[in-house]
């Protein structure tokens, strides 16, 4: 992409309205505009980041084999009515009525909704187990939307939904989605850690929120400090194997880390004191096993391997996706802007060209940017007629990994700038060399995409 071209309204001044940095930053960048509280539009760098995000989310979900579908975001409120949560769910509830007077909601979450396809649709034991995901604009009408895309009305969420024939299945579904999140969060350069939540009304130990470390989360978290020292890495898994998926789930939740809604003051007590460690978090995802909740009240059942029909056993997992946007900010940025993680950066690498119409200079970035492109690198070429100061202001605040700098005075001696943005340093390399150490560099990251 040439800058020349493209739609990047980045702000000089700090917006008033935004009380944390990744509120700030994301508008100052030109990434998203708020329309009303808590609606966004995502401009075209937001954009960028957003589908890059849903891209590893899908990636990681097809690779457990989950098998993606769409719904709507508008719902009949019958199958709401039909699980008694219509009445439920009370004010965050969104309620429109249509010309024909009948009662639809937009959708905060989609259990009934996927219930009801399933019922439609599956009847033997022998179709199951099946994980059916959606990624889907969510409507919650929040008290206090606030943060920018951490805390919207509208949001973007992936949630998931696995039907199994018995409850150790639907456990194995529950670990296997614990994995996948361990990898997707990864991916995008954070670490998320699964920490123990609150049942709510259903109850019960099977439900764990993924917590990102920040100082502007919203839930205080208590932990071992052990547990950061723990990553998913490039293992492989079969995500068919239980033994496999259970020994993840056991490594990653042995030890203590709780939000303040299951929080208890004498376990935490068994942590050695110099590890014990009390912080705030953002939530990101949340894992859940149900049980026959919903299957049952609303007729989801499967003839079994004896002949009689039973209900199935569920559960649900929800990714916050656009709040991840907020909450990698968060944990990625200094005082001159964001620094992109290269798993979800919106281009690769920027091109600053120090001399715009210098005709050797303007040469050189044209086949740098070119060759970038052709070995499947996205480059955005700040082909402005703009002072060098301003160029790196932009590219520091939008905050690509990598930057090229290109002037006639490198040239001269075939050499150009590459120059990193989170340490600051800088190499001086060859035009063809920037490119090949660039193509070094996203390899892996290409590579992850290929394999999924
Ligand atoms: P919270 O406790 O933050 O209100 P929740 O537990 O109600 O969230 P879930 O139903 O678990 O949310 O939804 C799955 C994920 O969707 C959450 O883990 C979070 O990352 C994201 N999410 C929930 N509410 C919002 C919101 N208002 N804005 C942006 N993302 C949200
Ligand atoms: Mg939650």
């Amino acid at each position: 992409m040439r800058l020349s071209r493209y739609f990047l309204p980045v702000l000089k001044e700090d917006p008033k309205e935004a009380q944390i940095v990744s509120h700030r930053l994301m508008l100052r960048a030109g990434m998203i505009k708020q329309q009303t509280a808590g609606i966004y539009s995502w401009l075209p760098l937001g954009y960028r980041v957003l589908r890059r995000i849903e891209q590893i989310v899908h990636e990681e979900q097809e690779r457990a084999g989950h098998v993606p579908l769409l719904m709507p975001t508008l719902q009949p409120a019958d199958l709401w009515r039909e699980s008694g949560r219509y009445d439920d769910y009370g004010e965050e509830m969104l309620r429109i009525t249509d010309r024909h007077k009948r009662d639809l909601l937009y959708g905060p979450t989609n259990e009934e909704m996927i219930t009801d396809i399933f019922r439609s649709h599956v009847n033997s034991y022998k179709d199951l187990p099946l994980t059916l995901y959606h990624i889907q604009w969510k409507f919650r009408d929040e008290i206090r939307p606030r943060f920018g895309v951490m805390r919207g009305r509208e949001f973007l969420m992936k949630d998931g939904y696995n039907f199994d024939l018995t409850k150790e299945d639907a456990l194995h579904a529950y670990n296997r989605h614990l994995v996948s999140y361990l990898r997707t969060y990864e991916r995008m350069g954070l670490q998320a850690i699964p920490m123990r939540a609150d049942g709510g009304p259903i109850g019960g130990d099977y439900t764990h929120e993924f917590l990102v470390l920040a100082e502007t989360g919203e839930s205080e978290v208590f932990y071992d400090s052990q547990i950061t020292d723990l990553t998913f890495g490039d293992r492989q898994i079969d995500y068919d194997d239980h033994a496999q998926c259970q020994a993840v789930l056991e490594e990653f939740t042995s030890r203590y880390a709780r939000t303040d809604e299951t929080h208890d003051e004498a376990i935490f007590a068994d942590v050695p004191e110099d590890r014990r460690r009390t912080a705030r978090g953002i939530e990101v995802g949340q894992i859940f096993y149900f049980g026959t909740k919903y299957s049952e009240p609303m007729g989801a059942t499967v003839v079994g391997p004896d002949g009689a029909r039973v209900p199935v056993h569920m559960g649900s997992h929800g990714i916050g996706v656009s709040r991840l946007l907020g909450a990698i900010i968060e944990a990625n940025h200094d005082d001159k802007g964001i620094i992109w993680p290269e798993g979800v950066t919106p281009f690769h690498a920027g091109i600053v060209n120090l001399k715009q119409g210098d005709e050797t200079t303007d040469g050189a970035c044209e086949s740098i940017y070119g060759e970038m492109r052709a070995a499947g690198l996205e480059p955005l070429y700040d082909d402005r007629n703009d002072r060098a100061g301003a160029k790196f202001a932009s590219m520091d605040l939008i905050g690509l990994p990598w930057r090229i700098t290109v002037g006639p005075r490198g040239l001269a001696k075939n050499i150009v700038e590459l120059t990193n943005r989170r340490s600051g340093d800088s190499i001086e390399l060859s035009p063809q060399d920037a490119v090949a150490r660039l193509v070094e560099i996203y390899r892996p990251i290409l590579q992850a995409s290929a394999r999924a």
